[in-house]
């Protein structure tokens, strides 16, 4: 890309974060600055940080040219990620300035370090030595050589912060202050692992050659939940960290980065650095200035870790890939699963794709040879899936307002006879999905969006799922004013523990919903309550489906599992089938055998009879072939156009504008449909009308999308957003 360094007064192109579309010329400052250079330039009144992109473009005044304010203090860019920042903004057409900040999410980027207190190893032995202290000296002895901070080391040693604290009063342990970014403990990758079956022994040997080879590769590996990928991964992390490169392990949850962390600490004798949206700002620092110094060898984090500034990334396992969290669906419009292959393959890394029900996309890689393929066939321990059985919902008798059939309610009972758990699934938060006044028939919608309220009693609220707002319920109905008409109608969690309070009462029952807990800490506590058998029922949302061990848990019950079936969205069926897969892997995980029981009006659709014959490769077999027919992503590609404003008039008017004017897209024979009203029309007050762009997979689809949109100006306060392969039609 460029020669690497620019003497003082050359030219430089510098990349901002600010909102242009392009690069800003400048001299080098005195001594001279390395592409990619970290640097603070003036514009305008004001100075701003900025990458040094490449040489300078030219055609500006010389003279008018500014200098560079100066070089920070963090290690260059690497070119290899200037260049994919580069191809991801073309892949998703999104300006570079926000791709930039994107990777340079960390407060403090150019100041010098300051201290913090770290504690390592005194002279003195303490007076008595108690289980605890013990504890405390030996992580120090083992790997405390350049200190640890007190929340560091009272984990690792498994005591409360006021025995370090005795011990420095002490001198056994010396308080002292040291630069405030440190580098993580080492992890040491000669450990031993477990010992693994023979499937996941040959698993591994195929995941750390590819490793060893230095080359770009992705790798399928596929096994039911239970079976032990995350075992096998761990182990070509090690055979990475033994090359001395880095590694990335891509999480879709919070809530999954606890019990993870805890197992890299048994792996690789320390934790890990960690990023996602539950860590300190300095933490946030710090994992960004260790990756880009090297002292972080492991990161394990949330989608955009994707874009720290690895020093030499040679791993990356993206956990749960078919997960829909990976695609971020605000500003920036990637999914992180694609954007880990395209990283990888700038790099010369691995990608590791782990999960049960891969996306039918990375089906398709593999099938097409395109991505290796792994399969790990058993469930670690035990023998299979449990059995998954269809309750017919047309032949049970229900009083109204009950979800929990008869046959359910049997096999639950059974359950808390053997003192065994079961989990109802419902996909729903809250108490009701709909309030509705039974006066009039209307119902309580949200002021600002196209979407019914959602009751929480918990809350106490109506709640708008798609903006948030939220209402006390109301005495009369706002429509006719008639008071103490309003009624819930169908369930949602809340309701369904009502139910099973009623039909259970002497169960213990624990809801698990992301409303109900205040931090990812209550939640990872209550989940090991439950694990180690502190409720008989559970009633949970997808916050259960992935991740989460429970021992004692040998039934599923899945209140509506046509819920997924429902509505247009072209991975509906896919969907469905992932997250009731997944549903059911949470029983039997120990030693007893478990079982699933669907609750569906239509056991005949084929989707349903997929999940339940566990015929996986039939359905996606047979799913890959109604997207082939239909030219449907991944046979065909896709762009969603999402145009918004407070102005009805005006987004549709716009939106007619952009379909006639549709010549760049014919030329590379793609269609465009629409503009047609969002399914939901309004969010936050601002209307929203959607197009889609359809053309064939081979197809220059992102350059023909920018000259198109390019050619027509949006009125003010339009707001404009082109998903490419889009996954919420929404
Ligand atoms: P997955 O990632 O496929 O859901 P895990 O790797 O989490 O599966 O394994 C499931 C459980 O089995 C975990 O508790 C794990 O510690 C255990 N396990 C997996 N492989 C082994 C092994 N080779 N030896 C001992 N325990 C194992
Ligand atoms: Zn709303």
């Amino acid at each position: 890309m460029d020669a690497g360094w620019f003497t003082e007064g050359e030219r430089v192109a510098v990349l901002t974060a600010q909102p242009l579309d392009r690069l800003l010329d400048y001299r080098a400052p005195e001594g001279g600055c390395a592409a990619g250079a970290f640097v603070e330039v003036p514009l305008g009144p004001r100075r701003v940080m900025g990458v040094v992109w490449g040489p300078g473009q030219g055609g500006f005044d010389a003279a008018k040219l500014r200098s560079v304010a100066r070089v920070l203090d963090a290690p260059p860019m690497r070119e290899e990620m200037r260049l994919f920042l580069m191809r991801a903004a073309d892949y998703t057409l999104t300006p570079l300035s926000m791709m930039l900040r994107l990777a340079t999410r960390a407060p403090g980027l150019g100041e010098n370090p300051a201290t913090r207190r770290v504690y390592r190893a005194g002279a003195q032995a303490p007076d008595r030595v108690t289980d605890a202290r013990r504890r405390v000296l030996e992580v120090l002895g083992d790997h405390g050589g350049l200190g640890f901070t007190l929340g560091e080391l009272s984990a690792m040693a498994g005591v409360t912060t006021s025995v370090v604290k005795g011990l420095v009063v002490q001198g056994a342990v010396i308080e002292e202050a040291a630069p405030r970014d440190l580098p993580y403990p080492h992890l040491d990758p000669d450990l031993p692992g477990a010992t693994l079956s023979p499937d996941q022994a040959s698993a591994a040997r195929a995941l750390r050659a590819g490793v060893a080879s230095g080359d770009y590769g992705t790798t399928l590996l596929k096994g039911v939940t239970g079976s032990g990928k995350t075992e096998v991964y761990l182990e070509a992390v090690a055979e990475c960290l033994a090359r001395g490169r880095q590694a990335l392990v891509l999480l879709p949850e919070i809530a999954l980065t606890a019990g993870f962390l805890a197992r890299v600490e048994d792996r690789f004798g320390a934790r890990p650095a960690e990023w996602h949206s539950g860590i300190t700002v300095t933490e946030r620092r710090r994992v960004w200035r260790m990756v880009g110094e090297g002292g972080a060898q492991l990161v394990v984090g949330a989608r955009s870790a994707l874009f720290l500034p690895f020093q030499d990334l040679g791993l990356i396992v993206v956990d749960e890939e078919h997960d829909t969290s990976y695609k971020q669906e605000d500003g920036v419009l990637y999914n992180a699963r694609d954007m880990a292959v395209l990283r990888a393959s700038i790099l010369g890394a691995q990608v590791v794709l782990a999960s049960a029900t891969p996306s039918l996309e990375t089906w398709v890689n593999a099938e097409a040879g395109k991505y290796a393929r792994l399969d790990l066939p058993g469930r670690f321990g035990v023998a299979e899936l449990p059995e998954m059985r269809a309750i017919d919902m047309r032949a049970e008798t229900l009083p109204p307002e009950r979800w929990i059939s008869p046959t359910l309610e049997r096999a639950v009972a059974a359950r808390m006879q053997a003192g065994e758990q079961s989990l109802l699934f419902l996909n729903r938060r809250g108490y009701a999905p709909v309030t509705v006044c039974r006066a009039c028939g209307h119902q309580i919608g949200c002021d600002h969006c196209d979407a019914r309220m959602v009751e929480h009693r918990f809350l106490k609220r109506l709640v708008c799922h798609q903006c948030g707002e939220t209402k006390p319920m109301p005495a009369a109905c706002p429509s006719c004013g008639v008071e103490g008409k309003l009624a819930p109608v169908g369930p949602g969690v809340e309701r369904l523990a009502e139910e099973v309070a009623k039909v259970f009462p002497t169960a213990r029952v624990a809801v698990l919903s992301s409303d109900h807990f205040g931090s990812a800490r209550a939640l990872k506590e209550q989940i090991e309550a439950i694990a180690a058998g502190a409720a008989d029922i559970i009633i949970g949302t997808q916050l259960v489906a992935k991740g989460h061990n429970f021992p004692l848990l040998t039934l599923v019950g899945v209140i509506d599992a046509d819920l997924g079936l429902q509505g247009s969205d072209l991975r509906a069926a896919e969907r469905t089938f992932q997250t009731m897969r997944q549903v059911a892997g949470r029983a039997g995980r120990a030693e007893r055998p478990g079982l699933a029981l669907l609750q569906t009006c239509q056991p005949d659709h084929p989707v349903i009879r997929a999940i339940l014959s566990g015929d996986e490769e039939g359905f996606w077999r047979a799913e890959a072939e109604e997207r082939r027919a239909a030219g449907m992503p991944p046979f065909g590609r896709m762009a969603g156009i999402v145009l918004s404003s407070p102005d009805v008039q005006a987004v549709f008017d716009f939106g007619a504008a952009l379909a006639r004017a549709d010549g760049p897209l014919r030329a590379i024979g793609a269609q465009v449909f629409g503009p047609a009203a969002a399914p939901i029309a309004r969010i936050r007050g601002r209307h929203r009308v959607r197009l889609l762009v359809k053309a064939e997979k081979g197809a220059p689809l992102q350059a023909a999308v920018a000259r198109w949109v390019g050619q027509v100006k949006p009125p003010h306060d339009l707001r404009l957003s082109i998903d490419i392969d889009p996954q919420s039609f929404l």
